[in-house]
């Protein structure tokens, strides 16, 4: 029987590899591209010699070309944590623009179905709270983050106009923050920074006064909300996140006693354009998906903190 065909760019990385499997648990076959300069061969290695499953080592600003039929590409290509697009600036700003002009290219040539892995981002320090997808949002250009927040928002006006233009069957996800299982220990996030430092018997390290708020998915609904958007008719914006918003000085909290740590807070300098406020409104996603959130913070952190502990001390 014929498998319909994926490729997922940015599928060694951790929501892309979470995307693999539930492809594959699907039953699609799976060609997971990656330069994997942000990646990890780790997070894909369970998958080697899964007769549905193939990788290709490739940077996507490049052009690429693969065989046979593809029916669908999903592209999570990019450097997605603040400290990596801050060391990897030109290279955001690169597969954000570059990657998806190949990846939409490569759509339109396959007659696939085209997904773009967008984000929060795009609505900068938002002055609409919860944000909605029809918030055009508050970004500084040439700030830190706008090379990854402009970058985006260029992918989403490419992705749009590969639609309108040719005709691609596209589809945009604005990613909310997410964590769960792979997340880099060293990538700079606010979740494996302070589960590290507690593991480690540090401080935690609590930008600004610790006001600002943010709101967490765990991955496996993350994960299930962009499938249910890869098979839904949507072609405009879809917001997936978690609702449930908390401060950052409350994470901090929640970390220390989860993990029993006996260590305290420590305050550090606010980085430049840090959000004030996040939260997804989800209603869309809600309404056209049937989807919501379904793990809620005290039971995806036990999952993640079990995965820490293991790459900590295996
Ligand atoms: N943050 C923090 N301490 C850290 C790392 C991050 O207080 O060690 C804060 C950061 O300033 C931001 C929030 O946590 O307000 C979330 O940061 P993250 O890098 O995870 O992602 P963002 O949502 O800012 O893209």
């Amino acid at each position: 029987m014929y498998k319909p065909t994926a490729v997922v760019t940015g599928g060694a990385g951790f929501l892309g590899s979470h995307l693999c499997d539930r492809l594959i648990a699907e039953g699609f076959k799976v060609i997971c591209v990656d330069n994997l300069i942000t990646g990890n061969i780790n997070n894909i290695s369970h998958l080697a010699g899964n007769e549905n499953f193939s990788f290709v080592k490739h940077d996507i600003t490049n052009y690429i070309f693969l065989p046979g039929r593809i029916d669908y590409v999903l592209h999570f290509a990019s450097p997605a944590s603040p400290i990596d697009y801050l060391k990897l600036p030109i290279q955001t700003l690169k597969v954000g623009s570059l990657g998806t002009h190949k990846v939409l290219g490569l759509a339109k040539e396959k007659k696939a179905r085209m997904l773009l892995a967008s984000t929060s981002e795009v609505y900068g320090d938002p002055s609409v709270h919860p944000q909605t997808e029809d918030y055009w949002g508050n970004v500084n250009p040439i700030g830190p983050r706008g090379v990854y927040d402009e970058a985006k928002r260029f992918a989403e006006a490419m992705t749009m106009a590969y639609h309108r233009y040719h005709g691609v069957d596209t589809r945009i996800v604005r990613i909310f923050n997410t964590y769960g299982p792979r997340m880099r220990l060293d990538d700079g996030r606010v979740l494996p920074a302070f589960v590290g430092q507690a593991l480690r018997g540090e401080d935690l390290t609590v930008f600004g006064d610790g006001s600002q708020t943010r709101s967490f998915c765990y991955v496996s609904d993350l994960v299930d909300g962009i499938f249910k958007l890869l098979m839904s008719n949507e072609n405009n914006p879809v917001n997936i996140g978690n609702p449930a918003e908390i401060t950052i000085k409350q994470f901090a909290e929640e970390i220390i006693k989860l993990t029993g740590a006996k260590t305290k807070i420590i305050y550090k300098e606010l980085p430049e354009d840090d959000p004030k406020i996040r939260q997804p409104n989800i209603e869309k996603a809600k309404r056209i998906l049937g989807w919501a959130p379904k793990v809620d913070r005290s039971e995806g952190l036990k999952i993640t903190l079990d995965y820490f502990k293991k790459v900590i001390t295996p």
